[in-house]
């Protein structure tokens, strides 16, 4: 895939924590590609660097070498200031936990990437996100009043108010019980297919998997497994045979 293929490349990319005399490779030189309009599934054990590998693919953090592109832009190239400017306007994020600011309406939630990136806001787009995430009659709620649910659709909303080209979403569904995940993948389908976003979901659920096109698996900040849709119970006995190989 060329770098204009692909909404988000990342190139040799490597993050090393170093805690007093311990070294951690989260990522030990991940390359691949996401392309627009794609949903991309990463999976892999715990402590595999798939968060890792989500924030600095967002800027949320540095990578210690490597090239992250978004678009044609280097993010490790820019400015403190720029990164923070391009990841609020070109790139989205879900956490597992949702996030929302509990003083802020659901509205007030939606339309904070906007404010903070003094972005005028797409009144036409919001309209649209608001129907698609289901949340018309919950604007002047707080996230107290809603469900685990209607909390994350709150923040795929927010995720999606600058009309990123990207969203990556940190296990969006782990929180949340197996029929509330089903709809959040949904819709998270439905961004991707109707808006031509670019999705990629950290998961260990080989059934939330099943929603992408292809299953990117990590082991030991490395790339293991490059699958393409298999459906839920094949993805689920591949990662059981890569955990067989690992035990050998
Ligand atoms: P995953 O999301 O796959 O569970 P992470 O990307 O969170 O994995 O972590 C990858 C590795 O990096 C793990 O060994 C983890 O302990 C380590 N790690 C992650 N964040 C930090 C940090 N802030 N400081 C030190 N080590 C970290
Ligand atoms: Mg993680």
């Amino acid at each position: 895939m060329t770098t204009t293929d692909a909404a988000v490349r990342v190139e040799q990319l490597t993050r090393v924590y170093q805690t007093g005399r311990s070294r951690v490779d989260a990522l030990a030189g991940v390359d691949v590609g996401f392309g627009r309009g794609t949903f991309t599934a990463v999976m892999g054990p715990s402590g595999s660097g798939k968060s890792t590998l989500l924030q600095t693919a967002a800027g949320l953090d540095r990578p210690t070498s490597g090239r992250v592109l978004v678009g044609d832009t280097d993010l490790t190239r820019l400015s403190e200031t720029r990164r923070t400017e391009l990841r609020r306007t070109r790139i989205g994020f879900v956490f597992q936990a949702f996030n929302l600011i509990g003083a802020l309406t659901v509205e007030e939630n939606i339309v904070l990437p906007l404010r903070l990136a003094a972005v005028r806001p797409d009144r036409d787009w919001l309209a649209r996100v608001v129907e698609r995430v289901g949340l018309a009659d919950r604007l002047h709620h707080r996230p107290a009043a809603l469900s685990g649910g209607q909390q994350q659709r709150v923040a795929i909303a927010r995720a999606l108010a600058t009309r990123p080209e990207v969203i990556f979403c940190d296990e969006p569904t782990g929180a949340l019980d197996s029929h509330t995940a089903a709809e959040v993948l949904t819709l998270l389908r439905a961004v991707v297919d109707e808006h031509g976003l670019t999705v990629v979901m950290v998961t260990h659920d080989p059934v939330a998997a099943s929603y992408a096109d292809r299953v990117l698996v990590l082991a030991d900040g490395r790339i293991v497994g490059d699958l393409p849709q298999l459906g839920a119970a094949r993805i689920a006995e591949h990662l059981a045979s890569l955990d067989r190989r690992a035990a050998r």
